[in-house]
């Protein structure tokens, strides 16, 4: 190591870096204990050379598996031109990557950022102006309880498990819950003061909870009887995870905005808020802004990753491919149901075993999951896995759910 930091040619290890990582880094995370430092399709390699199948895909980001030929050349491409002018100027990515968006979707114009949280952000605002064009003065948003919408003042109000962490307070106010599901609450809930109804068409964070078609449908005519905006957030069910493009379209109903990032820049950072037509205009120069979105090397990779996702051939796949997972995984022993969409998958693990050390357990036998809940597994492969990696994922569950006395 040098005297200002490490090198490219000497690597730190695992240990070390888990060193560096206890001093410096501020502690808002438990990492799992691998230094991943490679990745092809839907497999990883850690430092030491270890293999390892990923059915996480970074949290449902590098859906196009790891390093994907299409996503890398657009990147590359792209950096050698040009990295970065601001938003104060024209580019070419930017425009037709919001063309795309809105034409496969909504319609309308789309606000660009670079995260998940910050496009519920630029959603809030729109549905808080778009109120105070009807006259609201104190305009609310309602979610369902078990909803996760990110880390920010906004999205995190509208975040109702984390908004209860009185020592991150005072919270945004204008946020309300209602019990998940609960189409009689919503429809109450819903009156002139409500700006917009917020909600995850599948609650991913929380364990992957399908919102039903009743309170989605009650949702959208709530909205329409008080002229509130319907918002969903597609930042982990959208880019073709549940087998189609948009969840929406899988369900009864159409928003007016959607949410979309994770997957859309194929592991660039970028985040877009999607309007129809009625919620197009709301924002005008100067009411929101973000100096490095809408950047051309994200934008481009976006590109790249609709060309190949927005494809029915692949779309159809996730659909079959998550049909396998499941068939394969509600067989074995220790599962007790599985929940999702397409390659959106929760696997509810029987009474007495613990989620979180049967994760841990499939990292040591080299499979990447996750542990939302104490009873349920998440798996979020790429969506271009294939049937034999299904298949030996379904396996190592089982062999690790054994381990953990399921008989
Ligand atoms: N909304 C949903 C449904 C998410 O799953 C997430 C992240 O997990 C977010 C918002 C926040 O996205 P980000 O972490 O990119 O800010």
């Amino acid at each position: 190591m040098s005297a200002t930091g490490p090198t490219a040619a000497a690597p730190l290890g695992l240990a070390e870096t888990q060193a560096l990582e206890e001093r410096y880094l501020m502690r808002t995370y438990k990492r799992g204990p691998v230094d991943f430092v490679r990745g092809e399709g839907c497999l990883l390699w850690d430092a030491a050379g270890k293999e390892y199948l990923d059915f996480l895909a970074g949290i449902s980001v590098c859906s196009l598996g790891h390093c994907h030929p299409a996503v890398v050349a657009a990147v590359t491409d792209q950096a050698e031109r040009l990295m970065h002018v601001s938003n104060l100027f024209y580019t070419e990515p930017m425009t037709r990557l919001a063309q795309r968006l809105s034409e496969s979707s909504l319609g309308g114009r789309v606000f660009f950022c670079n995260s998940g949280t910050e496009a519920n952000e630029a959603a809030i605002k729109v549905a808080r102006k778009h109120a105070h064009g009807r006259g609201v003065e104190a305009p609310e948003i309602v979610s369902f309880e078990g909803e996760f919408h990110g880390r920010s003042y906004g999205s995190l109000a509208a975040t109702p498990k984390l908004a209860r962490n009185a020592a991150l307070g005072p919270m945004l106010p204008g946020f309300v819950a209602v019990p998940d599901n609960d189409a009689d609450a919503l429809r109450a809930a819903v009156g002139p003061n409500t700006a917009a109804v917020l909600i995850e068409p599948i609650q991913g964070e929380s364990g992957v909870w399908p919102t039903s078609d009743e309170a989605l449908l009650v949702a959208r005519q709530a909205c329409d009887e008080v002229g509130a905006l319907l918002i969903f957030d597609e930042i982990q069910t959208g880019i073709g995870r549940t087998g189609s493009l948009w969840a929406y379209e899988q369900t009864p109903v159409r928003p007016d905005v959607i949410t979309s990032a994770k997957a859309l820049g194929g592991g660039m950072p970028i985040g877009a808020c999607i309007t129809a037509p009625a919620a197009a205009d709301v924002l005008a120069p100067g009411d929101h802004g973000s100096t490095f979105a809408a950047g051309p090397i994200a934008t481009g990779a976006a590109l790249a990753v609709l060309d190949a996702v927005d494809d029915p051939t692949l779309l159809r796949s996730v659909r079959e491919l998550g049909a396998r997972l499941r068939g394969a995984l509600e067989a074995l022993p220790g599962v007790a149901g599985t929940r999702g969409r397409g390659l959106m998958v929760g696997v509810a693990l029987e009474d007495g075993i613990d989620a979180a050390a049967v994760g841990a357990d499939l990292l040591g036998r080299g499979l990447v999951v996750n542990a939302p809940a104490p009873d349920t597994l998440r798996l979020l492969p790429p969506l271009v896995v294939e049937a034999d990696q299904i298949d030996r994922a379904a396996g190592l569950i089982g062999e690790s759910l054994l381990g953990f006395g399921a008989s």
